[in-house]
């Protein structure tokens, strides 16, 4: 029979790479701790309705990306594209933010049917970070900050910290009306999806990807010009803290998200070393979405990062963390001595050492053999004469040391006392 195969876009993590990933996670947990950042948790499987909602019907994601089915019940099921909507949903559903203002993040895979290419994929993961009820420009400042400073500790290198400000829901809708008027002009010159896009979606007519219109849009109108005096001031306070914090930014004023209900703060961590999907990390202020998705009006800002792009870089830099091996292998041979070995190991475990036992069976120098593969430093050996006596013989595995032959008993304690346990 022919064996089966995962889907396109979906991927295994396999053990070798799964240390990295590890790190990344405690490196973020530790950090979301420090932060007083606390972890939720939602369902992968939603309601439909929630990202048409949450997301919009003119994006991308919803036009055209979304894992949507009926299940049993004819209802309209949908696997999460992001994390954002669940958050809010949850927070609304549990009454989380008349609790007072709440910091959130949660990690886990999002689905979204894309062409897989590097750094895109059907299945991929996303560690984020949501701050509902603070309205302060310095609660953007220390979202920002949380991204930067978590991918800096983790070594990542070459980033790069674009900014903008959308401004006010009335400050996007004068803007709008301008920039529409000025793409009917230039329709002719724009690709066929930023046509389509002039009135579903205009504003994400600015960063389309295409070369020629990129080029065009150096004459469209800016988005920046359109602020009100209040929105710039905001948007001063912002910079002005980024800049007491010393991190670097640069000002992209085409980076736009497309909807109503972002507002002021839009930004993106991008790395020279990505190539296309040059983005690990995006994020904003979302002021009108709480209230879109029917809780109270709630301002908050938040980002999300892709875990396989930032795996991705860790390994082009180096930066992964060595594997560890166990502390120790227990190789055994003949009856007796395996029946000690199980129970050995066992024990050894529970006194807090990490064993790996060989289940093979096979000649002495073939266990050996996988003991040096398994990265451990010691090995305690089993035969039929440290059956018999409860013995062990204990052999260091990098060849420091000479082998020495203890009872069980004594095998923590040696341990322990060479910086193995
Ligand atoms: P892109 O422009 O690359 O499609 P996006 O705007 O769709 O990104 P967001 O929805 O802002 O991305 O998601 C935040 C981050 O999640 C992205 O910056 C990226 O690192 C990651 N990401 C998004 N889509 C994918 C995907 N299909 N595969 C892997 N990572 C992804
Ligand atoms: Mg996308």
């Amino acid at each position: 029979m022919e064996p089966l195969q995962s889907l396109r876009g979906m991927v295994d993590l396999l053990p070798e790479r799964i240390g990295l990933w590890q790190h990344v996670e405690a490196t973020a947990r530790e950090h979301f701790r420090m932060a007083g950042v606390n972890e939720i948790r939602t369902p992968l499987l939603e309601v439909t309705e929630l990202f048409a909602r949450g997301i919009g019907e003119a994006t991308d994601v919803v036009g055209k990306e979304m894992y949507t089915f009926l299940d049993r019940g004819e209802r309209s099921c949908t696997l999460r594209p992001e994390g954002t909507a669940s958050v809010v949903r949850a927070a609304i559903q549990h009454g989380l933010l008349g609790q007072g203002p709440q910091r959130l993040w949660y990690g886990g895979p999002m689905f979204r049917y894309e062409r897989p290419q590097a750094g895109r994929q059907r299945q991929f993961h996303q560690i984020g970070v949501e701050l509902l009820g603070f309205a302060d420009p310095r609660s953007d400042v220390e979202a920002i900050a949380l991204a930067w400073d978590l991918l800096a500790d983790l070594g990542v290198q070459a980033l790069a910290l674009e900014l903008n400000s959308l401004g006010t829901p009335e400050d996007r809708l004068r803007y709008r009306g301008e920039l529409v008027a000025w793409l009917e002009a230039h329709r002719d010159w724009l690709d066929v999806d930023s046509q389509q896009r002039i009135h579903t979606n205009p504003l994400r007519v600015l960063d389309s990807k295409h070369p020629d219109t990129q080029a065009l849009l150096a004459g469209a109108p800016n988005l920046h010009d359109a602020l009100s005096p209040g929105s710039h001031e905001r948007f001063q306070r912002v910079r002005q803290g980024l800049e007491d914090l010393g991190i670097p930014f640069s000002l992209n004023p085409r980076l736009v998200r497309g909807l109503d209900y972002y507002s002021h703060t839009a930004f993106e961590i991008t790395s020279t070393q990505l190539g296309a999907q040059a983005t690990v990390c995006g994020g904003g202020r979302y002021d009108g979405l709480v209230g879109q998705l029917g809780g109270p009006a709630t301002a908050a800002v938040g980002w999300a990062l892709g875990m396989e792009r930032l795996v991705l870089l860790l390994e082009q830099s180096g930066s992964a963390p060595a594997a560890v091996g166990p502390d120790l292998y227990v190789v055994s041979r003949g009856e007796a001595a395996e029946r000690r070995a199980l129970a050995l190991t066992r024990q050894l475990r529970q006194a807090g050492l990490a064993v790996e036992l060989d289940l093979s069976g096979a000649a002495f120098g073939k266990q050996f053999k996988r003991a040096d593969r398994s990265g451990a430093r010691w090995a305690a050996v089993i035969g039929d004469s440290e059956a018999a006596e409860a013995a062990v013989v204990l052999k260091d595995l990098r060849g420091e040391t000479a082998e020495r032959r203890l009872a069980e008993a004594e095998l923590v304690e040696a341990l322990s006392r060479m910086g193995a346990a």
